[in-house]
């Protein structure tokens, strides 16, 4: 049987760990053939590990578009996207491509915190991304950000922020609190529009987990193109991240990459899901 075709639109992380190059090896560790539309190329800074980041031009962005609608992707990801212009094109692209699926990692920051890297995209992720998402993958910062309530804190926080991005258009919203919500265990909050799940495993190291947020977004669409449903495919790609997590490994003094073979190669983890 031909593999399912997995289009992510994102920028490439040179360390690897992330971006497009997470999303390829996530989604040849679950057997879809991945393609590739690139934004832009980060790099770091030998000495420092600060980030460069370089766009591609945009009719160079398009023609990447062109060539992968032409192949006929089953499920689209989106990762770090840049600018409005590109927000509103990878949008246009998911309909124009015809696939099943749309999984939009509503990426903010390129790396650390709270500095969002231009206000003015999360508006177009909410006007050109969301009422076309199949699941929307957004980790704590982020869900507050698109749900406009600031930061959020607990559960219960989650629940009203997942209410809000459901309305704006996303079909299914899964919320990322893995270590953002400091707690013993890692707890993901599931919504489907009439139900909340919370999806817990245990807490893992964190001092090497770089690439956790675009594996699980890339696992999320892989699991989506072989044909599980998407609760199904966030609680697997809950399993496949907590792998990759628990192995993850230190590259130098700055950086240390999850281990995208983990699953596979290494360990099953157990995933526990609540109604909440
Ligand atoms: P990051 O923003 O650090 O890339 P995310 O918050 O997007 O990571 O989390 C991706 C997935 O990994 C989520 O399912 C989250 O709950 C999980 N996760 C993150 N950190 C840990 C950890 N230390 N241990 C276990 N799971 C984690």
């Amino acid at each position: 049987m031909a593999l399912k075709k997995t289009l992510t639109i994102a920028g490439s992380d040179t360390s690897a760990g992330a971006g497009m190059q997470a999303d390829l090896k996530t989604f040849q560790e679950l057997n879809t053939y991945g393609i590739v539309a690139l934004t832009s190329i980060v790099t770091m800074d030998e000495k420092t590990w600060s980030h460069d980041v370089s766009p591609i031009p945009f009719d160079v962005f398009e023609k990447q578009l062109e060539t992968a609608i032409s192949i006929g992707p089953d499920a689209v990801k989106t990762g770090m996207l840049g600018t409005q212009e590109i927000i509103k094109r990878a949008g246009e692209a998911f309909v124009e491509s015809g696939a099943d699926y749309f999984v939009v990692d509503p990426v903010m920051v390129c790396k650390g915190e709270n500095e969002v890297l231009n206000p003015g995209n999360t508006d177009a992720m909410v006007e050109h991304l969301l009422p076309k998402a199949t699941v929307v993958t957004p980790n704590l910062f982020e869900a507050g950000q698109l749900a406009n309530l600031g930061t959020l804190k607990s559960i219960d926080d989650m629940k009203k922020a997942a209410k809000i991005i459901h309305q704006q258009g996303a079909k299914h919203v899964i919320i990322k609190g893995g270590k953002a919500l400091d707690q013993d265990k890692s707890y993901d909050l599931y919504f489907d529009g009439k139900q909340f799940y919370q999806l817990t495993t245990d807490m893992f190291q964190q001092s090497y987990n770089h690439g956790a947020g675009c594996t699980f977004a890339a696992a999320t669409t892989a699991y989506l193109a072989n044909g599980k449903s998407p609760k199904d495919a966030v609680i697997a790609a809950k399993a496949f991240v907590a792998s990759a997590i628990k192995n993850g490994w230190k590259m130098n003094d700055f950086v240390g990459p999850v281990d995208h073979g983990a699953f596979n190669r290494v360990e099953h983890i157990d995933v526990e899901v609540t109604e909440v």
